[in-house]
C-alpha cells in the first residue's frame, strides 16, 4: 500500500474512532491530523487501567474491606429521609463500580432512568459517559461512578444547597473509601459541591483541583455535552489530562 492510502485508511479510522464518541466534524488543522492518528493509535492500544487485575499479594482482602465499607455505607443511608429529595424519588442510586477504583466519576444527581433503575449514568447522557470511558481505555466495571446527591431533585431542576450539604458526606465518604488515583467531577454542581466552589465549571475545567489530597478534573456534564457537541472537544481534552495524570500516580 502507498504512503497516501496508508494516510487515507488511518485517517478513516480516526473519523470512525471520533464518530463513536459522538463528534459530528474534527474542526481540525492539517498538521493536526498526523497528531490524531498517532494518538489515536496510543488510545486505542494501550492496555484496559483495571487497577484489580494489576495489583498483588492480598488484594483480594484489600478489595473485599472496600466493599464491605461501601456496603455498611450503604446501609448506614438506609431509607434516607434526610432531605426533602426522599418525597418524591422512587430509588436511592447509591452508586456503583470496582470499589478499587483509580478513577472516580461524580455527576450532579439521578434523572428520571437512573430513579427507576437505582443505577447511575444509565440515560442518554450515561450512554455518552460509557463511550467516553470506553474510549480512555477503561472497561465500565474498572471505574465507579456515583453522584453528589443520591434521590432524584424533581422535574429533573438542580438540587438546592440544603439538599446537598446533606447529601454530600456519603459522596466523601465513598470517595474516603474507594481513595481513587483521580476524580472527574461531571458539571457544574458536581464541581462546585466537591472543591466548595462558586468559580462557573467553564472556568474550573481543564485543569486539576484538589479533593482531600486527590486531583479532581472538573469537566462538562455528559447531559450539557448532548446539547452542546460541539464542547465534546474540551471535554475530551480534560481527559487526555486524566490519562497523563493517571499514568503518573
Ligand atoms: S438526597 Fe441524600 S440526604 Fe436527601 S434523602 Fe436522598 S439520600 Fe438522603
Amino acid at each position: 500500500m502507498n504512503s497516501k492510502a496508508m494516510i487515507i485508511k488511518e485517517l478513516r479510522k480516526v473519523i470512525e474512532f471520533y464518530g463513536e464518541l459522538g463528534f459530528e466534524y474534527l474542526p481540525l488543522k492539517r498538521e493536526d491530523i498526523y497528531g490524531l492518528i498517532s494518538e489515536k493509535t496510543a488510545i486505542t492500544g494501550r492496555d484496559s487501567v483495571c487497577s484489580n487485575q494489576n495489583r498483588a499479594g492480598d488484594e483480594d482482602n484489600y478489595i473485599s474491606d472496600k466493599e464491605d465499607a461501601l456496603k455498611n455505607l450503604r446501609k448506614e443511608i438506609g431509607d434516607c429521609h434526610r432531605c426533602k429529595l426522599s418525597e418524591n424519588r422512587k430509588n436511592i442510586v447509591f452508586g456503583e463500580g470496582n470499589p478499587d477504583a483509580e478513577l472516580m466519576f461524580i455527576g450532579e444527581g439521578p434523572g428520571r432512568d437512573e430513579d427507576i433503575q437505582a443505577r447511575p449514568f444509565v440515560g442518554n447522557a450515561g450512554k455518552l459517559l460509557a463511550k467516553m470511558i470506553l474510549k480512555m481505555g477503561f472497561k465500565q466495571e474498572d471505574v465507579y461512578i456515583a453522584n453528589i446527591v443520591k434521590c432524584r431533585p424533581p422535574f429533573n431542576r438542580e438540587p438546592g444547597e440544603d439538599e446537598i450539604t446533606t447529601c454530600l458526606p456519603y459522596v466523601e465518604k465513598q470517595i474516603e473509601i474507594i481513595n481513587p488515583k483521580v476524580i472527574v467531577s461531571l458539571g457544574k454542581i458536581a464541581a462546585q459541591s466537591l472543591l466548595r466552589s462558586k468559580v462557573p465549571i467553564s472556568k474550573l475545567r481543564g485543569s486539576f483541583h484538589d479533593f482531600q489530597n486527590i486531583p479532581v478534573m472538573p469537566t462538562f456534564h455528559p447531559a450539557y455535552l448532548l446539547r452542546n457537541p460541539k464542547e465534546k472537544w474540551l471535554t475530551w481534552d480534560d481527559m487526555q489530562k486524566v490519562l497523563e495524570k493517571l499514568k503518573k500516580r
